[in-house]
């Protein structure tokens, strides 16, 4: 029988057992952690994401400072912005919200936030110090999309040790993060790509596939062997006919109606990863809090 992976209720275990850690931090230290949500822009899917994180951060007691600024924010004013942050004391976190104008470089502006805010763990030192086994994952800011997949695969308390691991996608916030941490639990990792040979043969080898590309139910029936675990990072949105009217719907990078026939576990979009990914920015968060009283 498929187990279904539900993201919403881990999440919410996760913001729960944060809110209790959070009510005790303030008993102790009379202050709550920071985080500081920039925005530029007004591209609707930022906004609605901004939303549900402000939203969730302040449910678990985290202070949210709103930094919404006007499209033309130039690349200097966004520096000075942050350089602000990075020096202001309630501030614990810091996410910038992407994606930025085009008239603005990403990763210049990632590179410029305090690695010891960096509550989306995309800073480059943040970036090798997952990639250095030694590390205490404990204490360190991981991209939050992976980590949330990571803890998702550990709920369901099967050895992870020794699998094989395919991750599609090989981007900088999902892809390659999520293929260290694989690697941390000693899983063979393979990431396919958009170059990848043959990659439903590639996928057809995984005991764990993790699908973030970025195309609509790639990922089919034949391409995923029995009881393979299977989590899906994509969110496409898609238009799809009902009764003659024309909707819009969410869906994976999974064919998830097909795919959920054979496989032993896997996640659904919407309700899957990406609650989880939130959770994981408050988690951030609460250990940058933590880790400036070390
Ligand atoms: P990117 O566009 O940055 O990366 C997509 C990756 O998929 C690239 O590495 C690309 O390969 C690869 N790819 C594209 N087409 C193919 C193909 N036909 N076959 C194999 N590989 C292919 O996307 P992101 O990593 O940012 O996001 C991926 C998906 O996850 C998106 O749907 C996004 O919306 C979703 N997402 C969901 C989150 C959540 O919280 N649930 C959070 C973040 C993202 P190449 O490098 O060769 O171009």
């Amino acid at each position: 029988m498929t187990k279904l992976i539900n993201g919403k209720e881990i999440a919410q275990n996760l913001r729960n057992n944060l809110k209790k850690e959070i009510d005790i931090l303030k008993k102790n230290t009379g202050k709550v952690p920071g985080l500081a949500v920039v925005q530029v822009g007004n591209v609707a899917a930022s906004s609605v994401y901004v939303k549900a994180k402000t939203k969730s951060a302040k449910e678990v007691g985290i202070e949210v400072i709103d930094n919404h600024l006007p499209e033309e924010t130039n690349q200097k004013e966004l520096l000075n912005i942050i350089e602000t942050l990075n020096n202001q004391a309630n501030v614990d976190g810091i996410l910038v919200q992407l994606p930025l104008p085009k008239h603005i470089n990403e990763q210049i502006i990632l590179d410029s936030i305090h690695p010891d805010k960096d509550a989306d763990g995309f800073h480059p030192l943040n970036v090798g110090k997952l990639s250095i086994a030694s590390h205490n994952d404990e204490n360190l800011l991981i991209p939050c999309t992976p980590y949330g997949c990571l803890i998702m695969l550990k709920g369901l308390g099967v050895e992870l040790s020794g699998k094989n691991a395919v991750v599609v996608g090989r981007s900088n916030i999902v892809g390659k993060p999520m293929a260290q941490l694989l690697l941390k639990e000693s899983c063979t990792v393979t990431i396919a790509h958009s170059r990848t040979k043959n990659i439903e043969e590639v996928c057809k080898k995984a005991d764990i596939i993790v699908a973030a590309v970025g195309r609509p139910r790639m990922i089919k029936e034949n391409w995923v062997k029995k009881d393979a675990i299977v989590i899906d990072v994509g969110i496409n949105r898609i238009e799809v006919d009902i009764d003659g009217e024309i909707k819009n719907r969410l869906v994976g990078d999974v064919d998830f109606n097909a795919v959920s026939k054979n496989a032993a576990a896997i996640t659904p979009v919407p309700g899957g990863v990406g609650p989880m990914t939130i959770a994981c920015l408050l988690r951030n968060t609460m250990i940058a809090f933590k880790n400036s009283y070390k």
